[in-house]
């Protein structure tokens, strides 16, 4: 209800969980959030300013667009040029940029057929509507978008159409947290997890983090007073020598997740290794189609190949994404790339780093 979410932006409610953070923060706290949602929150609501300045924040790999690969970029707009072939994909992906500064917006400005999408379920009517021409759904982003597209591909097959093609390249968030936690550069203390991708897998799939790596973590929700408290909870258990991997999120995130969104998805999917932007190969992070699916799966037809090829010339998202650097510590930010005129991913999407850093001019 409006009057629960208000409690959530409470100015005088943030305020007193900020005096407390701020008392009782002994040391700085290096997080990361790993949702985009997250990161335009924090810069929406003021939250970065008003943060004591020994608190590090850190943007991760949570904003699908960011984290595709540039050899996946290139593979949809190789598929973008040819005949047959109409292009489904969601607008965000459209201005994302591969080899020498093509995109699909700009392959559609040539005359190949694209077709923006605000549901994986157009995708069935567009399908239909063309039966002479094959329709590729680029499917990116976590586990909140996965279930969706395999129960498009449930459907298609269901109602008999034969021209719907998915090309897979969904991630997992996981396995992508503790790629970053091994690697020491970054030197995360905490995690804020996303809210949308916890209420799929719920708390479990995220226990390695306190167990393992002895760090903590917590599901939080999006308003000022969910973020607080996380950090306020990750700091005390840090002064009290204790990690924990906590679900505060609870109005919307159970601790079990959606078990009937998992089974539609490992039905069509199952997890392989997958390539992300700037961190290379994380083994177990990626979803491709099973092999009873096979006649979905546009890689397989047009025999595509990712591979790890060479990175954006001074771009510098993947060690943004790492958690090893700043936006503005990137030469480019602001001179060469812009959101008009973006040199890499995490400028194009509204929810990448550099493009809130831009919005919310801080540098
Ligand atoms: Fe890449 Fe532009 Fe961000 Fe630099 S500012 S890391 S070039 S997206």
């Amino acid at each position: 209800s409006f009057e629960l979410l208000n409690k959530f932006r409470d100015p005088e409610l943030c305020g007193k969980v900020l005096e407390t953070l701020r008392t009782e923060l002994s040391g700085g706290l290096r997080f990361m959030e790993v949702c985009g949602t997250h990161t335009v929150a924090i810069f929406q609501s003021g939250l970065r300013s008003l943060l004591p300045e020994e608190i590090v924040h850190l943007s991760g790999p949570g904003c699908p667009v960011c984290v595709t690969h540039e050899s996946e970029v290139n593979a949809f707009l190789d598929l973008a040029g040819r005949d047959g072939v109409i292009m489904a994909t969601f607008g965000d992906l459209m201005r994302v940029p591969g080899h020498q500064g093509r995109n699909l917006k700009k392959a559609q400005a040539d005359g190949a057929r694209v077709k923006v999408v605000y549901s994986p379920f157009d995708t069935l009517k567009l399908a239909r509507e063309n039966p002479g021409d094959l329709v590729v759904f680029i499917g990116v982003g976590f586990e909140t978008t996965a279930p969706t597209i395999a129960a498009t591909m449930k459907m298609a097959r269901e109602q008999g159409i034969g021209n719907l093609r998915v090309l897979c390249f969904h991630k997992t968030v996981p396995a992508a947290l503790e790629a970053l936690l091994a690697d020491e550069r970054a030197g995360i203390e905490g995690f804020i997890l996303p809210g949308h991708v916890s209420a799929i897998i719920g708390l479990e799939p995220y226990r390695f983090i306190a167990d393992k790596y002895g760090k903590s973590a917590v599901i939080a929700g999006f308003e000022p007073l969910d973020i607080l408290q996380a950090l306020l909870s990750m700091v005390r258990w840090r002064n009290a020598g204790e990690a924990r991997v906590v679900n505060s999120y609870t109005r919307i995130v159970s601790d079990a997740g959606n078990a009937k969104a998992r089974e539609i998805m490992y039905e069509v999917f199952q997890p392989t290794d997958a390539l992300w932007r700037g961190i290379g190969c994380i083994p177990g992070s990626g979803l491709e189609i099973r092999p009873d699916w096979e006649s979905f799966d546009a890689g397989k037809e047009f025999g595509i190949v990712i591979e790890e090829g060479p990175a954006l010339p001074g771009c510098k998202c993947g060690d943004i994404l790492k958690g090893i650097k700043r936006p503005d510590e990137c030469p480019l930010f602001k001179k060469a790339c812009t959101p008009a005129n973006p040199v890499g991913p995490c400028m194009v999407s509204t929810e990448g780093s550099c493009a809130a850093y831009y919005k919310y001019k801080l540098d």
